[in-house]
């Protein structure tokens, strides 16, 4: 048995950044056909839920019910157990990210865009994408294909582009605990496990390379020996090339599939769903002749390379330093505290970083680890201009 549809705009995967998309493409008449693999969108998600202020704001709708929890400080702990706190402000809120999947799909729907679950996108040549939907195969015609399909994106290997590379991250869920904040444990270079609210309790979890034990970090940190771990992969690093013409279609990446995450906390849901109205937009426009879809890899990048340079190049040097370099940061910033805590950012992590720079810290900064300073001023000007 096969079916065949055709529609105008077609999403693969309905997380935060397809259905963003959906949503402002629906809205303004456009003719969208999601597929997603799941039985509903959002299911057994890992994810912490953690956003920022630019993050809520960015949403295309938001609703307090699906805030569990509110992040009123931040305290950071060395390997070798210094500690380092942010506090005072309210810095992001914890969403139940199964709660808000669904609305922003429902919310797509509701403006016509057509969802289809339980369809997974299997195969793809230019303007046709082949799905499996049961057991049945669906066909789908398409003039603009955007890949919203996750870290491990199917449409991204199909067409052979550049892999952002992957990490682990998993989350424990504990259905007692409550906290008002988020403590975050260095493992290692940039690997951290965490704890903080959750849907239910508290909701612990870490990050790594893969094959780094990182359900016993989420465990220990969390100490809820029963709790349901849930694991998904990230992305290390946004693609430079977000927009590819496909015979006389285009194909468009956001979100994970694009490794629009953040380089140090590896939050995706600002950048991604941030790229998703961009992307939309853009097509709007090349719909109306008004502009090219191409513009969408110019906006997101406009916006967010700073960040994007600023970021990686605290990662590569946090990433350079043994647990003793570590210590030795943390007793750095631990003496600009007050500046810390005034700059510091759940959404712009890198431009707080670079808050903290002064010719003086930059010169102890070196001398902690002369390569890693090496390499974090390399990644800068590769990221600012060497591509
Ligand atoms: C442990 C963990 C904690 C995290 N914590 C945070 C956090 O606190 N804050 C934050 O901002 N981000 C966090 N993230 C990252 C965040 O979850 C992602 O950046 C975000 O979900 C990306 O949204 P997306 O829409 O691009 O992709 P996804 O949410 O991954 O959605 C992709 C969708 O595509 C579907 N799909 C995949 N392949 C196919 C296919 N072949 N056919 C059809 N459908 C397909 C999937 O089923 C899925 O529904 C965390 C991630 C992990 C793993």
């Amino acid at each position: 048995m096969s079916s065949r549809l055709r529609t105008s705009v077609l999403i693969v995967g309905a997380g935060p950044a397809g259905s963003s998309a959906a949503g402002v493409l629906a809205e303004a008449g456009v003719d969208v056909i999601t597929l997603e693999a799941k039985s509903l969108p959002g299911l057994k998600t890992a994810c912490s839920g953690i956003l920022g202020p630019l993050a809520w704001e960015a949403l295309p709708i938001r609703r307090q019910d699906w805030v569990v929890g509110r992040i009123e400080w931040a305290r950071f702990i060395s390997p070798l157990g210094s500690r380092l706190e942010v506090e005072g402000r309210g810095l992001a809120r914890v969403v139940d990210r199964e709660a808000l999947n669904r609305d922003l799909a429902r919310r797509a729907e509701d403006a016509g865009a057509v969802l289809l679950t339980g369809s997974k996108l299997i195969g793809l040549s230019p303007g046709l994408a082949v799905a499996k939907r049961g057991g049945a195969r669906l066909e789908v015609r398409f003039d603009y294909l955007i890949a919203a399909d996750g870290a491990n994106s199917t449409v991204r290997s199909i067409l052979g582009l550049s892999n952002p590379g992957i990490e682990l991250g998993v989350n424990v869920r504990c259905s007692d605990g409550d906290m008002d904040g988020y403590e975050v444990r260095l493992r290692g270079g940039s690997k951290f496990s965490w704890i903080h609210p959750g849907p239910g309790g508290l909701m612990a979890g870490a990050l790594g390379r893969l094959g780094d034990p990182v359900v016993d970090w989420a465990n220990s940190h969390a100490r809820c020996p029963r709790g349901e771990v849930r694991g998904g992969l990230i992305p290390r690093r946004p693609l430079r090339r977000l927009a590819v013409r496909f015979g006389d279609s285009w194909v468009v990446l956001v979100g994970d599939a694009a490794g629009q995450v953040k380089p140090l906390s590896r939050g995706g849901i600002y950048w991604g769903v941030s790229a998703a109205r961009m992307a939309a937009e853009a097509i709007l426009d090349e719909l109306d002749g008004r502009g090219s879809v191409v513009a969408y890899q110019r906006r997101w990048w406009g916006k967010f390379e700073r960040e994007v340079a600023l970021s990686l190049s605290a990662r590569s040097y946090l990433e350079r330093l043994s647990p003793r370099g570590i210590e030795k940061l943390f007793q750095l910033l631990k003496s600009r505290e007050e500046i810390l805590r005034d700059s510091f950012h759940v959404d712009l992590q890198g431009g707080a970083a670079a808050k903290l720079l002064s010719p003086a810290v930059a010169a102890s900064l070196a001398a902690i680890s002369p390569t890693a300073a090496a390499s974090a001023v390399a990644r800068l000007i590769t990221e600012l201009v060497g591509w």
